[in-house]
């Protein structure tokens, strides 16, 4: 579903991304994991096109681009594949929160305004914030935001949605019900998640694969187990024995 070739990422003289390749299967959940300064977000950023990649090509659902020569068309095209929860939630100050859902509808996919309202609400219902659909996003606690940021991701029916670690913004006690709405949606199966997130437990808990990252490298990946418990790479075992 995700295929990532050698992956590479500088700005200036710094490189961030060094050659990173990935793969996930269709509705696999994947977690980042890694010091910050490492280059998760910018993989992210990458692998949606809000920042264009040095080089490396991408694939999403048979649709692949390079780095090389990305066309305007193939941007659209690709970004269409994908939605992005950002750690400040980024919804519109300006816009109700049923506007904040039904605007990717309505701009991006053209649906007809009455078709995005129903569908607004159906997610609304699901992240269990009907009743809220008329207020600003600023009257909202932070973890009522990011399951609106949620809600409005999954208004695209993206092929996978990428978390820029969704709960590093919130309070302790709002942490919960965001997490429990993830957890909820990997259940589902329907598209394919990749969490950037410093929440262990939760990662060990909902990913099947853990990509463990350092530098701008994929250090090692595999099943939550073979990381935490069995793995044989000194970087893999001295990084995750805070976890232990
Ligand atoms: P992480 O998400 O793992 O904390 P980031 O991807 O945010 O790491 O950043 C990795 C490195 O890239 C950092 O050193 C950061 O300063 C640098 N960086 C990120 N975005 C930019 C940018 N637009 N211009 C210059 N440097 C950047
Ligand atoms: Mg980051």
């Amino acid at each position: 579903m995700l295929k990532l070739k050698n992956i590479k990422k500088q700005f200036g003289d710094l490189t961030v991304l060094d050659g990173i390749d990935l793969e996930l299967k269709k509705g696999e959940v994947a977690a980042i994991i890694g010091p910050s300064g490492t280059g998760k977000s910018t993989l992210l950023r990458c692998i949606n096109l809000l920042e264009t990649p040095t080089k490396g090509t991408i694939e999403i659902d048979g649709f692949s681009v390079d780095s090389k020569n990305l066309s305007p068309k193939d941007c659209i095209e690709l970004r269409k594949k994908t939605a992005m929860v950002f750690q400040n939630y980024s919804l519109f100050k300006n816009k109700t929160v049923l506007e904040n859902i039904m605007m990717p509808m309505t701009l991006v996919q053209k649906k007809d305004k009455k078709v995005a309202e129903e569908e607004a609400m159906a997610l609304l219902k699901k992240v269990g914030l009907a009743d809220k659909r008329d207020y600003y996003p600023s009257r909202l606690s932070g973890g009522q935001q990011q399951r609106i940021g949620i809600a409005r991701a999954l208004a695209v029916h993206p092929e996978i949605i990428l978390f820029d670690e969704p709960t590093s913004s919130l309070d302790p006690e709002l942490v919960n019900e965001v997490l429990e709405l993830i957890r909820e949606l990997s259940n589902e199966h329907e598209c394919t998640m990749l969490i950037v997130t410093h929440e262990m437990r939760f990662a060990l808990e909902i990913a099947n694969k853990i990509i463990f990252m350092e530098k701008g490298k994929v250090v090692e990946e595999g099943s939550p187990n073979e990381l935490l418990y069995n793995s044989t790479n000194e970087r893999t075992r001295s990084y995750f024995k805070q976890f232990i």
